[in-house]
């Protein structure tokens, strides 16, 4: 799967579908670094994903804050020489009528979800840039922009991670000639602590194959685009079948 030695970055990957990712690719032989907002949280991450400390390294803080995506970047390059994939997965979910929209929601949904995407992609593709290639994965989301499901409202899901899809192909094609590619990966709902036990089987049930995302589905797409080296621009929904809209 040529992953052998890469230089991963990963955004959220103190928990769920980030945390997945990244025990995933260290294993493959990547090696990793995560950013998420607590840090007790990134070191228990970071000794799950190589108890020897070798392969790993972290930087804690709000990846919307231009200073973490730069001491993140240079963490990557001081510890392992360079930047091989960017996989921006820090995100949020707040699901609720559009009228119930507070200030507060909508300035974090933003700043985490495209603000978070810019700063750290930016430094990234110049350093991919000078190095003549790279791979950047999107998380985005199903469910929310294709074929929004009527249960589960959320326009500022729909705004941020349907304006991460268009940027995927954008930056795609920007930079298709520079040796990167740019992919994303859109979940169905999945098993992560971003939704409540209880809620599971009514969430199994938004799925035309009758059961909700699990953090490796979405990790094996991850693992399947770093090798794609003639997939670019793709946006590869794993999601059950939910954004087909003819179930
Ligand atoms: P999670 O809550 O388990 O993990 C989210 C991660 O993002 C955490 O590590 C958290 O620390 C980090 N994070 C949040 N805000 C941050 C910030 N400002 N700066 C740095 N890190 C920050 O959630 P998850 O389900 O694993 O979600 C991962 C991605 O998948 C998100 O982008 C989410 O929108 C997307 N997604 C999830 C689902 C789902 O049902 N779980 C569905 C579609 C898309």
């Amino acid at each position: 799967m040529n992953i052998q030695d890469k230089v991963v970055i990963i955004t959220g990957g103190s928990s769920g579908i980030g945390k997945a990712a990244a025990i995933e690719l260290a294993k493959r032989g990547a090696n990793v670094v995560i950013n998420g907002r607590r840090e007790q949280a990134l070191v228990e991450a970071a000794n799950e994903i190589d108890p020897t400390g070798a392969h790993v390294a972290y930087v804690a803080g709000d990846i919307s804050d231009p200073q973490i995506a730069e001491r993140l970047i240079g963490e990557a390059l001081s510890r392992f020489g360079r930047i091989d994939t960017l996989v921006n997965n820090a995100g949020i979910f707040i699901a609720k009528p559009f009228t119930d929209f507070t200030e507060a929601d909508f300035k974090s949904v933003l700043s985490i979800n495209v603000a978070g995407f810019f700063q750290v992609t930016q430094r990234a593709v110049s350093e991919m840039l000078k190095a003549g290639s790279g791979h950047i994965v999107n998380i985005t989301a199903s469910g929310v922009v294709e074929q929004p499901l009527k249960a589960v409202p959320s326009v500022l899901a729909a705004l941020t991670k349907g304006g991460l899809n268009a940027a995927t192909k954008s930056l795609a094609i920007e930079y298709a000639d520079k040796g990167i590619r740019v992919n994303a990966v859109a979940p169905g709902i999945t098993k992560t602590p971003m939704h409540p036990v209880e809620t599971h089987d009514y969430l199994a049930q938004l799925h035309p194959v009758g059961r909700m995302g699990e953090a490796q589905d979405i990790v094996d797409a991850i693992v399947y685009l770093e090798s794609a080296q003639f997939v670019t621009g793709e946006i590869l929904h794993v999601d059950g079948g939910q954004n087909t809209g003819q179930w």
